[in-house]
């Protein structure tokens, strides 16, 4: 089998995404760049979760042709082409249809930033990509211009994108821009909530991609 490994990654992020109640039922969609080959690895379309093995993830050329599979990839397939075509720094993009993310998508209100943590790997507010039906190259063009070099883009009147350097990293961004979205919607209830400012949100990501994560401890002196 072909990037047995990156399939096999795929299946447990897109379990992980179901479990965590970021898409239900066979909604949402995920992908996965082989940087070495460039081929990408894409659910297929009405993925069932609880089933879903490494078999069944599809391996797809840079320009979208099957390479090895037996299920028809995502039907958003186009858009996660696109993003991967436009942006050579993303290795994995998550559609999900977050909750508390997709109420903004409905409102056409851009996401502040009110936490750390979506600070740190969004490194900006989210924009909304204007309303059509997906699964088109015209929808995949309005979803890369709205989302341009950021990090992920609410699909208006529909849910979320993500494109990360990884699979973890891409998940972990899922996770904290629906966390940030719900803490803005609770804490309007109480008052005005309070954004963190443009240049906090800066630097936090610029730490974020220089320096967070795990990395081998240095060696201790002898
Ligand atoms: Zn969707």
């Amino acid at each position: 089998m072909l990037l047995e490994s990156l399939r096999t990654d795929l299946v447990r992020y897109a379990r992980k995404l179901a479990m965590s109640g970021l898409v239900r039922g066979t909604q949402g969609n995920l992908s996965a760049r082989d940087t070495a080959s460039g081929c990408l690895c894409v659910t297929p379309s009405a993925t069932e979760y609880e089933t879903l093995t490494p078999e069944d993830i599809v391996v797809l050329d840079a320009g979208g042709a099957i390479i090895e599979g037996r299920w028809k990839p995502t039907v958003e397939t186009p858009t996660h082409l696109r993003v991967y075509r436009e942006r050579p720094d993303v290795g994995a993009v998550i559609h999900a249809h977050a909750p508390y993310v997709t109420a903004f998508g409905v409102a056409y209100q851009p996401i502040p930033l009110v936490l750390e943590e979506a600070a740190l790997c969004l490194g900006g507010p989210v924009p909304i990509a204007p309303y059509a039906m997906s699964g088109t190259e015209a929808f995949a063009q309005l979803v890369v211009s709205a989302l341009g070099q950021g990090a992920a883009v609410v699909w208006g009147n529909h849910g979320l994108l993500v494109a990360g350097p990884s699979l973890k990293q891409a998940y972990a961004m899922a996770h904290a821009c629906e966390d940030n979205a719900q803490a803005y919607l609770l804490a309007k209830q109480l008052g005005e909530p309070r954004v963190l400012p443009d240049d906090e949100v800066a630097r936090l990501h610029r730490y974020w991609l220089e320096a967070y994560g795990q990395r081998p401890l240095p060696s201790p002196p002898t």
